[in-house]
């Protein structure tokens, strides 16, 4: 199976304007044993988040409240599903992290242990922060194919000349995130996968407050939530928009979607 999504085209026509643009890919490899006994499955989905400027966030804004009230709870996607469900983490294990803060702005740990937090209380997965990394967060630091640990999930300042997330970019994209699944397809052709690494890449050309609206928290969460599992949603006023808009927090159906990926979704058995 495999899916690609390029949304740059259906966001051509307002780049001038709203210097919006998303891509995502999936790719789908298997390889495994024949006959009865399970095969693996992998793949690998990457999205990224870019920003409108400041003419475009005031009209979205008074767009807000409207569309809120009614379209809140199921405003979110997923961004890949198998046999009918959302792709997500086991969230009955723990899920480490770590940090390149090599090029980071000052403060910016805080912030990410902010964001982390965040997601984490909304989903009700237990994340831990196992200590600062030096790896590049590009995509050669996925795993290609299951193995019995995991990398933990990395967050890092680089730019499009270190990381191939970054390079080729328009400039108004701010960050990029990829992640790993893995699992199996039995016998009887049933599925069942779990999100096992994930990098996201933030721009560090760019120049972001650490908090507030269009901050580095706010695309923190916005990228955590494609880490959980989350796609963009059509829903502007909401922090899984493409286009960042101007709020400081997951909105009810950036909520509405970590629950339907955490805790409360029970946990995911790959066996
Ligand atoms: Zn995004």
């Amino acid at each position: 199976m495999s899916r690609s999504v390029n949304c740059r085209r259906t966001f051509a026509a307002s780049l001038a304007l709203a210097v919006a643009a998303v891509t995502g890919v999936a790719v789908t490899g298997q390889v495994g044993a024949a006959g009865d006994a399970p095969r693996a499955i992998s793949g690998q989905t990457g999205s990224d988040a870019a920003f409108k400027r400041i003419s475009q966030v005031r009209r979205s804004a008074a767009a807000t409240a409207a569309a809120r009230t009614a379209t809140a709870s199921t405003s979110y996607t997923f961004t890949t599903m198998l046999d009918g469900q959302p792709m997500r983490w086991d969230p009955c294990t723990p899920i480490r992290w770590t940090a390149n803060l090599s090029q980071a702005p000052a403060g910016g740990l805080e912030v990410l242990q902010e964001a982390v937090n965040r997601v984490a209380q909304v989903s009700g997965t237990t994340w831990e922060y196992v200590g600062a990394s030096t790896a590049t967060a590009a995509s050669g630091y996925l795993p290609t194919r299951t193995q019995s640990t995991y990398p933990p999930v990395l967050l890092g300042w680089t730019d499009g000349a270190s990381s191939d997330l970054l390079a080729g970019q328009a400039a108004s994209v701010l960050g990029m995130t990829r992640t790993a699944w893995f699992g199996i397809q039995r016998a009887d052709g049933s599925k069942v996968a779990a999100t096992r690494a994930a990098v996201i890449a933030l721009d560090r050309t760019d120049t972001l407050p650490l908090r507030g609206a269009m901050s580095w928290k706010a695309l923190a969460l916005h990228e955590l939530g494609h880490v959980m599992g989350l796609g963009h949603i059509s829903d502007r006023t909401q922090l899984m928009a493409s286009v960042l808009p101007p709020v400081t927090d997951l909105q009810a159906g950036d909520q509405a979607g970590l629950t339907r990926v955490g805790r409360t979704a029970g946990c995911v058995v790959v066996r």
